[in-house]
């Protein structure tokens, strides 16, 4: 209520206040909040030589504290304080240069209260691309003023999804098991095209109206808590989309990273830790471009910097969202984005940060873990980060090209390795993501892999994330284009054959991959064990994988047999130290009993997952 009533407020306030003025295009961020632990909020004003301008407000608990300006005569930066007294309501900025006078009515809102919900172990993230999961409103298909029109012919397109589809599919969701959902960029990309992925961000305030308006991503939110269930952000630092509205009138000429002619990343983000790395090689590695599309942000400059933090700080405060993803972390500064995860962190405690860190090895991803004493003193700050080690170390286990004892041993090397993080319970992990080959496609569209990936994915240690349509084990070939990997969600748009929702038009492959799918997440839920047990594995032998999760109260066990047509005899005295005191279990996937422990067989490919007794 209280964030539909603030809404409401801000709606009020918009209308009430005069017509601006010509000269004061734009002030970010568009309002702020009282309440909160720093008083600073720096104000970016735009407008026709606004920076000539002297400002004041005598609204009380408000003070102007300092003016900056750049070489741009049409920037202003506003440093104001506000102190624990200020009260919400709509803050009168009086702007005067000789005898011209302006003022801005500046809404200040209440901050939310309560803490952060932050996401842990004991989630899964369901993460979507909100162009391509459901289209939930055909009004806005088609926006008047944004260049790229809907084209759902073109993979790389405009398909038409939106905030009022995935809202709608929100009580799915909830039956599917997961209890939170992670949504690809839909910040406003006004681009010429692939606008549809939404990391090229044009406007860092403001909802894709394609998607619908920010009041619908504040509702989307109160939906998603009403029914216990968060949301995470995605978040871009280290670039812009090209038709960004900074790029027509550049705050200052250091806002981007400027070279003579395009010059582009080398995505080499292992040159931060590399003790040899050469400096020509840092150097591109941060400022070079992600793409012609995306000019590269110089966070160096500190007006980005703040610009950046607080564009964060009020999406947390105005939509009481749960989570960020801070897409490619290694790419900006990385001082800035330890300070920022720190102000996040001061701001709303608790609150959760994963960052893509793209690595093929723990040594390098594990740079960026939360309190990990690196040799040269780097502290990211950063609550969670991708584990695409692991990630990776999947398919190789389940793709079937190599001998099922050294596919398995896959997993167990690479968890193995887990000393190097603090504590590898923070890790993001996942099967697969919108940038790469889906799993399903990987392993050569078994079903059998799936099942065996995902119930690995979810009882091993982390934060386990679904991409969706994994669950109906959509394919996606990375070989075929990005668009591939994100095809629309069946049943998400009106008139589909084929929906998920309804359950119409499933294969029988499909529904068992859904139905599978339900069944362990809606059984992890509620296990403790598997949130925040240890961990215990054994070496992989003859094509079986075997490793317990366990607390004081209770144990589960986990078997993988990755054989190709033969069942193994599990022999328990191999695994006499976790079995202790144990006698017989129940395997959650087929609710059989296994009445001897220590002698059972398990199918060929086929994970077991045993609650022990
Ligand atoms: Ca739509």
């Amino acid at each position: 209520m209280k964030r539909a009533l603030q809404a409401l407020i801000l709606l009020m306030l918009t209308a009430l206040m005069p017509a601006r003025a010509q000269v004061i295009e734009r002030v970010d961020p568009p309002s702020w909040f009282t309440g909160m632990k720093d008083d600073a909020l720096q104000l970016m004003v735009y407008g026709k030589e606004i920076g000539s301008y002297d400002v004041k407000t005598d609204y009380p608990g408000v003070d102007v504290k300092t003016l900056v300006r750049t070489e741009n005569p049409n920037y202003l930066f506003v440093n104001l304080n506000i102190s624990d007294i200020a009260v919400p309501g709509s803050v009168t900025l009086t702007f005067t240069s000789g005898k011209k006078k302006l003022t801005h009515s500046y809404p200040l809102l209440a901050r939310p209260a309560g803490p952060a919900r932050g996401f842990n172990s004991s989630d899964v993230i369901y993460l979507l691309m909100p162009d391509r999961f459901a289209n939930g409103d055909t009004t806005n298909d088609n926006v008047p003023g944004m260049t790229e029109q809907l084209n759902r012919s073109n993979p790389g397109g405009r398909h038409g999804g939106d905030l009022r589809g995935i809202i709608s599919h929100l009580d799915y969701l909830n039956s599917l098991g997961v209890t939170g959902i992670w949504l690809n960029p839909f910040l406003e990309n006004n681009q010429q095209r692939s606008s549809y992925h939404g990391y090229s961000t044009t406007d860092y305030y403001k909802s894709d109206p394609r998607y619908g308006s920010n009041e619908e991503f504040l509702e989307l939110v109160a939906e998603a808590h009403k029914r216990g269930m968060k949301v995470v952000m995605d978040m871009i630092f280290n670039h812009i989309g090209s038709f960004h509205w900074w790029m027509k009138d550049l705050p200052a000429e250091d806002w981007i990273h400027q070279f003579d002619e395009f010059t582009r990343t080398n995505y080499r983000a292992s040159t931060y830790m590399d003790p040899y790395a050469s400096e020509s090689d840092k150097m591109l590695m941060e400022k070079g471009w992600f793409d012609v599309t995306m000019p590269d942000l110089n966070q160096s400059n500190p007006l980005v910097e703040t610009y950046l933090i607080q564009t964060s700080l009020w999406w947390i405060a105005f939509s009481d969202l749960d989570g960020i993803r801070m897409d490619t972390h290694p790419y900006p500064q990385p001082d800035m984005m330890a300070r920022w995860a720190k102000r996040v962190e001061d701001e709303f405690p608790g609150f959760f940060i994963v960052g893509e860190v793209w690595y093929d090895d723990p040594a390098h991803s594990s740079y960026w873990a939360l309190n990990k004493v690196n040799p040269d003193g780097y502290r990211s700050n950063l609550p969670s980060l991708t584990d695409l080690p692991l990630c990776f170390a999947t398919h190789r286990a389940f793709e079937g090209k190599l001998n099922p004892t050294d596919a398995l041993s896959k997993l167990y090397n690479l968890l193995s390795q887990d000393f190097l993080y603090p504590e590898p319970l923070r890790n993001v992990i996942f099967l697969d993501n919108h940038d790469m080959t889906r799993f399903f496609t990987q392993t050569g569209k078994s079903l059998d892999a799936y099942k065996m990936g995902l119930s690995f994915i979810m009882t091993t240690r982390g934060i386990p994330q679904l991409y969706y349509g994994s669950e109906i084990v959509m394919e996606g070939d990375k070989n075929r284009g990005d668009g591939r990997l994100r095809e629309d969600f069946p049943g998400g748009w009106p008139g589909d054959a084929k929906s998920v929702l309804a359950g119409t038009g499933l294969s029988e492959q499909e529904k068992e991959a859904l139905e599978f799918t339900k069944r362990i997440l809606n059984w992890r839920k509620a296990k403790e064990v598997i949130h925040t047990g240890k961990l215990k594995h054994y070496i992989p032998n003859d094509g079986v994988y075997v490793y317990f999760r366990y607390n004081c109260e209770e144990s589960v066990m986990v078997v993988i047999n990755l054989n190709d047509k033969e069942g193994r005899t599990v022999n328990g005295g191999k695994y006499a130290e976790s079995l202790e005191g144990f006698t017989v279990g129940t395997d959650i996937i087929t609710g059989m009993k296994t009445e001897d422990l220590n002698s059972f067989t398990i199918a060929p490919k086929t994970a077991m997952i045993i609650e022990l007794k």
